[in-house]
């Protein structure tokens, strides 16, 4: 059978990351190639006795249909930890997600008409570049430095894109990159925002997982105007397979966020969220968090020794003071290449180039630090290093 689909499905059914994920599954290699949380730090046993709490207290509500914006009570406690943030909100403001998936998702669905531009940061995360993608954007990357988005560069973006809808941005711990954004960057992001009147998109599923330097506030701290759509989520910071996550917009937003997302999933996990608000009422997730830093404070310290040693001088990191990843580039490296090498001994990375909408920088690579454990870190890069040093001659 010929199927006649809609034009938001790809023609092919290429996975190439897919692939990659998977030859990198096999448990016998080192893999720096997911983006996968600590398993050995998912809060397993609270999880337990918070799930029959909730069966033992509120077991029917917690098993019925639900409203689509969220459980109220959970929506409070994402509100309380928002305040502390620095971003003014109540839970008319929040609404409760299948993960931030699917708020990237939603703000495609909600804002992005055909031809429509979306500005990203160059590289950035490519699951949001599939969902844009999907729904038909012309999508813009600007260049990045240590700093994150460069602010001249992105005026002339948006400048070139009359059409722009918004701007797509990972400010802290950058997937795939591990930069921050400092303050005065996101200031200025706004001021192009209101200037040119066109949206933000800030997806910050690392932002609470920093481990060094000091925190930076939210770019949605800096808006007066309600054109931030701030997104986060508990894949990083409880477990990512609950698959629940939030987004923070202005109210009337919110309603039409809700609207939209019935459509698609009624409402999110009722249990899940019911869970989740009892872990956090009860437990002390503050506390969760600060094993996670820590644990990948250390992971992160070990890889970038590693790297300084093992890699040859030609190679740039990028130095993360959160989050999961560090960004390499070797400069006339072919990545795809140095993958099927790296294979051969065991190891995987993500080769750079799906991270890039447009224009891409050859040579670059994601190295994940929080899945593996300290030994298996130092092997990993070593053989990396070697792999590195073979393909360019050094
Ligand atoms: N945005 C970014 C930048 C991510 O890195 C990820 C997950 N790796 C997501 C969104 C999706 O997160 P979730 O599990 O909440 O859907």
């Amino acid at each position: 059978m010929k199927y006649q689909f809609s034009n938001n499905v790809p023609e092919s059914d290429e996975d190439p990351v897919g692939n990659i994920l998977k030859v990198a599954g096999d448990p016998k290699i080192i893999s720096f190639a997911g983006g996968l949380p600590a398993p050995e730090l998912f809060p397993v046993e609270d999880l337990k006795k918070a799930t029959n709490e909730v069966y033992d207290e509120a077991g029917r509500s917690a098993l019925q249909y639900s409203i689509a914006a969220g459980l109220p009570e959970l929506r409070k406690q994402i509100a309380e930890r928002m305040k502390r943030s620095g971003i003014a909100c109540d839970i008319d403001n929040i609404m409760i997600t299948t993960g931030s998936q699917q708020s990237i998702d939603l703000t495609a669905k909600i804002f992005v008409n055909p031809g429509d531009t979306v500005i990203v940061e160059q590289p950035t995360y490519l699951c949001a570049l599939d969902v844009f993608r999907s729904y038909g954007a012309h999508m813009v990357g600007v260049p990045m430095d240590d700093d994150g988005m460069k602010m001249d560069a992105l005026e002339q973006a948006v400048k070139d894109n009359p059409n722009t809808k918004f701007i797509y941005t990972i400010p802290s711990f950058q997937n795939p990159t591990g930069r921050t954004m400092p303050a005065e960057r996101r200031q200025r992001m706004i001021e192009i925002a209101e200037k040119y009147n066109v949206m933000i998109l800030e997806d910050d599923p690392y932002g609470a997982i920093r481990f060094a330097g000091q925190d930076v506030a939210p770019v949605k701290t800096f808006d007066q105007e309600g054109r931030v759509i701030y997104m986060s989520t508990f894949s990083k910071i409880l477990a990512p397979g609950l698959r629940i996550g939030w987004i923070v917009a202005e109210k009337s937003l919110v309603k039409k966020f809700t609207l939209m997302k019935q459509t698609v999933d009624v409402h999110s996990d009722n249990l899940t969220q019911h869970i989740i608000a009892k872990y956090m009422a009860d437990y002390n997730i503050d506390d969760h968090i600060a094993k996670i830093r820590e644990v990948y404070r250390k992971r992160e310290g070990i890889m970038m020794a590693a790297i300084q040693k093992y890699f040859p001088q030609e190679a740039h990191y990028s130095h993360p003071e959160g989050g999961l990843f560090i960004w390499a580039e070797v400069p006339g490296v072919d990545t795809q290449t140095l993958f099927n090498t790296c294979i051969e001994h065991d190891v995987a990375f993500v080769p750079g180039e799906p991270f890039y909408a447009d224009k891409v920088i050859p040579g670059t690579f994601r190295l994940n630090y929080s899945n593996m454990k300290e030994d298996q870190i130092v092997t990993g890069i070593k053989r990396l290093g070697n792999a590195i040093k073979e393909a360019i001659g050094s």
